[in-house]
């Protein structure tokens, strides 16, 4: 990481704009992600994309509130060709770097002054290195023989839109894709044909600009009702229904199971994408893994489909992308934490507290001695998607359930699911809300857990 993160960190510097706005969030993980001026509220996107020649055509609306006055600004934005850009319906001057888009308005835009930005662009989406992936394995948009997917945790987004690319800035999506028959696209939320060829997909609960999804392929349908008459819509390689049908299919009573301890399933719709196996020509890793999106996670179809995984992902929903970090590096631990504990708690369901307790104990081994814990709690980007945050996350969750006891560990999760829906958490959420339930200071428990170098006693 060190050269990438030497470079991001000369370009910040020499980046800085006037008044109280800066660009970068604040993110101690991605220092160069977002801008502080102002908050998106809202991603129109208009995609035109055809596979066999890997065009993209996009007419992207961001529709925001300037949070200072501003004389310019910038989204994130790499790659592709700029034929306009509209600022408030008017063409204004831009100028571009290697991942951002500056924007200078005729007049400074007043503080608190709602404004949109049409970008209309077109080029060949290209796969990124993300700095939270080992070098050499690739995601963002990734183009296959037979169509697309996007995925771009944590820092890809604005590979393909420009973006205010920070879960600190969530916003509704409404994504309309067209692309030629007989292809089938999907993206996250409830999806609905406007024309042959065409389809527009509405998400309207914030979601991470990462999170924002796009699957092109030869898809077949698959239809499941969750609690509550939730719609499940799984898309499977067309004409392989029935080999996919039962892998993919989400647990109903796992559903149910969350949504009584944790809280409502706060979206409108569910879904699965089986990605095809020839995403496995141009990309191993999403072909032999399960990614997190908003509504809809892909899974590879090298055998990511699996109760566990399918857990995991389902649970994303609420920890992840319901509630979405505050700061990547010291806040992932919950996040994956929550979903690898969320596929112990599948197995506490499905196959009893014995079975839980033999998960439990086989992942702490390894880790339990003097000087051998996870230290989860300020990790690097390479170190994001790695053992520390899964297995320590959630070994840190099951300290915390010993302590707390069943029923004050899940009133706490649902409270800090409570406080942050649609928005952001941090590990003071953890420690206020387990404080709260417990009537103890907390902080003690997770200052032990996350940042020493063995691993504390379990409590009881
Ligand atoms: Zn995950």
């Amino acid at each position: 990481m060190g050269f990438r993160m030497a470079g991001l960190v000369a370009f910040a510097m020499v980046c800085s704009l006037a008044g109280a706005q800066t660009e970068g969030i604040g993110d101690r993980t991605f220092p160069t992600l977002g801008n502080t001026g102002y908050r998106a509220t809202h991603y129109d996107l208009k995609l035109n994309f055809k596979p066999e020649t890997n065009l993209l055509r996009a007419d992207v609306t961001m529709t925001a509130v300037a949070g200072v006055a501003l004389s310019k600004f910038s989204v994130d934005f790499s790659g592709f060709t700029i034929s306009s850009v509209r600022l408030n319906g008017v063409t204004v001057p831009y100028e571009r770097t290697s991942a951002k888009l500056r924007i200078k308005p005729k007049a400074p835009l007043v503080k608190g002054t709602r404004f949109t930005l049409e970008t209309v662009y077109s080029g060949n989406p290209k796969q990124a290195q993300s700095a939270a992936l080992p070098p050499g394995f690739t995601s963002g948009w990734i183009t296959y023989p037979g169509g697309a997917i996007a995925a771009c945790e944590p820092e890809l987004a604005h590979t393909w839109f420009p973006c205010n690319d920070h879960p600190l800035n969530k916003a509704t999506f409404e994504i309309e894709i067209t692309t030629p028959r007989p292809y089938v696209a999907v993206a996250n939320g409830i999806g609905s044909s406007v024309k042959p060829g065409t389809m527009r997909f509405v998400l309207d609960k914030p979601s991470m600009t990462c999170m924002a999804t796009v699957a092109i392929g030869g898809f077949g349908i698959l239809k499941q009702v969750g609690p509550k008459g939730l719609p499940i819509t799984n898309y499977v390689p067309k004409g392989q229904e029935s080999r996919f049908k039962q892998p993919l299919e989400v647990d109903p009573k796992f559903i149910q199971y969350l949504s009584e301890r944790i809280g409502p399933y706060p979206f409108e719709t569910y879904g699965t994408v089986m990605l095809p196996e020839d995403v496995g020509k141009v990309n191993q890793l999403m072909a032999s893994s399960a990614i997190e999106t908003t509504t809809i996670p892909l899974f590879g179809s090298m055998g990511a489909a699996n109760p566990g995984t399918l857990c995991h992902e389902l649970s994303h929903q609420w920890i992840g992308d319901c509630v979405s970090v505050t700061n990547w590096g010291n806040d992932i631990w919950w996040v994956e934490g929550f979903a690898q504990y969320a596929e112990w708690l599948h197995v506490e369901m499905t196959q009893g507290r014995q079975a839980y307790a033999d998960t439990v104990r086989a992942a702490f081994e390894p880790y339990s001695g003097p000087g051998r814990w996870l230290k989860p709690g300020h990790l690097s980007a390479q170190e994001m998607f790695g053992a520390q945050s899964y297995i320590g996350g959630a070994l840190i969750l099951h300290a915390l359930r010993r302590d707390l006891g069943d029923a004050k560990f899940f009133e706490a999760i649902k409270a800090f699911v409570a406080k942050n829906r649609y928005g952001n958490g941090s590990v003071r959420d953890w420690i206020e809300v387990s404080s709260k339930v417990s009537g103890r200071d907390m902080k003690p428990f997770f200052a032990a857990w996350l940042n020493g170098s063995t691993a504390p006693k379990f409590a009881r």
